[in-house]
This record gives C-alpha cells, sequence and structure tokens, in this order.
C-alpha cells in the first residue's frame, strides 16, 4: 500500500509518495502561499499531481503548529495562514481520500521508530535540534501527546535558573543553551569575554558559522561547541530521568554537525543521568531521514490508519 506524507513548512509544501518499507518513491513541492484558501489549494494540488500517477490509499500531513486533540483541527501555526481551520476534513473532502494530520515532530519521530534511527525500540525520544529544540516522545509504538495534546515540550525545561531570556516568557530553557541559535549566542558571549583571537570576532555569527568555524579548528568555536555538547548530555539526563528511553534520537539542523559533539555530549549524558553506572544507558543516535522525515512519518500514521479502519469494517 502506498501513502503520501506532506511536510506543511513556512517556505514550501512538499508531498511525497511513501512504500510501506518507508521509501520515497517521488517528490512534488511548491511554495507556500500567504492565504488559509490559497495554502489548502496548494495542498490538494501538489498531492493530486502524485495520486493521478500512483494508487494512493490515503494523505498524511505533517505541521509545525498545535493540533487538536482529535487531530483534526489545526489551531494555530506560527509560520502558516491556518487559525483554527479544519484542515484534516476540508483536504479529505478536497481529495476523496482519508486525511491524517500530525504535529511534524511526532511525525519524525514516528518516521525514525518505524524504519529508522529507532527501529522497534518500546520508548523512543526524538530532540530536534534547530533554531530551538523540538521533542516528540514515542511509548509502544504510540505517540505520547499528553492529556492536552501539547507534550512533550522539552525544549522548554528549565536548565538555568535565572539564565538566558527566553522567547517563551521563562529564563534559562534548554533551548538557549543546546541549539543553533544558543551556539551563535555562546560563541558571541565567548569573544566578548575573552581577548582570545578568533575568526568568530569579524564574521556574522550565526550557528552554521560557529560549527564550520570549529570544524576548521577555531578554539573559542570549538568552546563554544564543547558548551553545547554538555547542556545536550545535562538535558538529555533529564529526559532521561523521566521517560527512561531505550534510544534517542538527535535530528534537526544542528545534526549536520553531531561528529562535532555527539560523543562529548554521550559522557556528559552518562554522568549527569540519576544512576550513573548502574544502569543501561540510552542509546543517542543521528536520525536517518533528516528533513524528509515529518513526511515519512506521516505518510506511515496514514497507512497504519487506513489499515485499522479497514479491519474495523470486516
Ligand atoms: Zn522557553
Amino acid at each position: 500500500m502506498l501513502t503520501i506524507g506532506v511536510d506543511v513548512g513556512g517556505t514550501s509544501v512538499r508531498a511525497s509518495v511513501v512504500d510501506p518499507h518507508g521509501e520515497i518513491l517521488e517528490t512534488n513541492r511548491a511554495p507556500t502561499p500567504a492565504t488559509s484558501a490559497e495554502l489548502n489549494a496548494a495542498i490538494a494540488t501538489t498531492v493530486q499531481a502524485l495520486s493521478d500517477r500512483y494508487p494512493v490509499a490515503g494523505v498524511g500531513m505533517a505541521v509545525a503548529g498545535f493540533v487538536s486533540a482529535d487531530r483534526r483541527v489545526v489551531r494555530f501555526a506560527p509560520h502558516l495562514a491556518w487559525r483554527h481551520v479544519a484542515v484534516a476534513d476540508e483536504l479529505a473532502d478536497r481529495l476523496g481520500l482519508p486525511v491524517v494530520l500530525e504535529h511534524d515532530a511526532n511525525a519524525a519521530a514516528v518516521a525514525e521508530q518505524r524504519f529508522g534511527a529507532a527501529a522497534g525500540a518500546r520508548v523512543a525520544v526524538l530532540v530536534a535540534i534547530g533554531t530551538g529544540i523540538g521533542g516528540a516522545l514515542v511509548i509502544n509504538g504510540e505517540v505520547f501527546r499528553g492529556a492536552y495534546g501539547v507534550a512533550p515540550e522539552l525544549g522548554h525545561l528549565r536548565v538555568v535558573p535565572d539564565g538566558r531570556p527566553c522567547s517563551c516568557g521563562k529564563r534559562g530553557c534548554w533551548e538557549r543553551y543546546c541549539s543553533g541559535t544558543a551556539l551563535a549566542a555562546t560563541a558571541a558571549e565567548l569573544v566578548r569575554g575573552t581577548g582570545e583571537s578568533s575568526v568568530l570576532a569579524t564574521a556574522g555569527l550565526t550557528g552554521v558559522e560557529v560549527a564550520r568555524a570549529a570544524e576548521a579548528g577555531d578554539p573559542v568555536a570549538r568552546r563554544a561547541v564543547a558548551d553545547l555538547a554538555r547542556w545536550l548530555g545535562e538535558g538529555l539526563a533529564l529526559v532521561a530521568d523521566v521517560y527512561d528511553p531505550e534510544v534517542v534520537v538527535i535530528a534537526g539542523g544542528v545534526s549536520d554537525s553531531a561528529p562535532l559533539f555527539l560523543d562529548d555530549a554521550r559522557e556528559h549524558y552518562a554522568a549527569a543521568v540519576t544512576g550513573a553506572g548502574h544502569r543501561p544507558l540510552a542509546r543517542i543516535r543521528v536520525a536517518r531521514y533528516g528533513d524528509s522525515a515529518a513526511m515519512v512519518g506521516a505518510a506511515a500514521l496514514t497507512r497504519e490508519h487506513v489499515v485499522a479502519g479497514a479491519r474495523h469494517l470486516t
């Protein structure tokens, strides 16, 4: 059975035909329009170009935003035009296919747990590190959403009381110390605070540039990366104390630089977790799917939804 996974992002809508093994057969994309009606139309057109040529059984949509508990309505998505729009039903009517909606981090976690870095793990946590931290949790194959559909907000665990201010209104959140943004902030502090020479003193300071400078051996950039590794390990120890996962999957743009920090992060994690030295440790792995994870996961959830529905009817 083939299904389509759609990643509805702030700049583009991508749709892929995905097979039952999590392999992408073909991808189609379009720019993300500015209004809700145009967005629905763009998704329908992008999907139809594929469903005309492949026998697909349903469509899964991954959205970076707040999805209602019944997963039919997008309540709010900061980078999209939808505000309380019954996206799943509107597109199901339009396409004549079942449509499943899912938060993008949850969909990505499903892709990794079904086919990727956490394949077969009973308890898997996905930590997507980019400008902030997105988190998702899969327990016994099911996405854990909490009672009201907002769990887990891992990025806003407070790791430093009275620490760096966060856009959420609190201070000292994990993502202020462990993200691409944090890497740039730490490097800026180090450049200001030390007289050491660094290419970062003259270059612009983005997380990517700091990572590149660290790869090239710049000492200040390396210290900024070491700081990120420490906070990644410390934060994962908190996550492990709550969820005791088998596998933690590191995803997001910052995971591209994982060779720079992952071994260090594993050491900090192993030292900081409760019962260190006396318990099995979660395996910490880099995501398999990169930026197609949410599409593959949404397609897999849709396949499972269609199969469960068919079983229900017989
Ligand atoms: Zn926060």
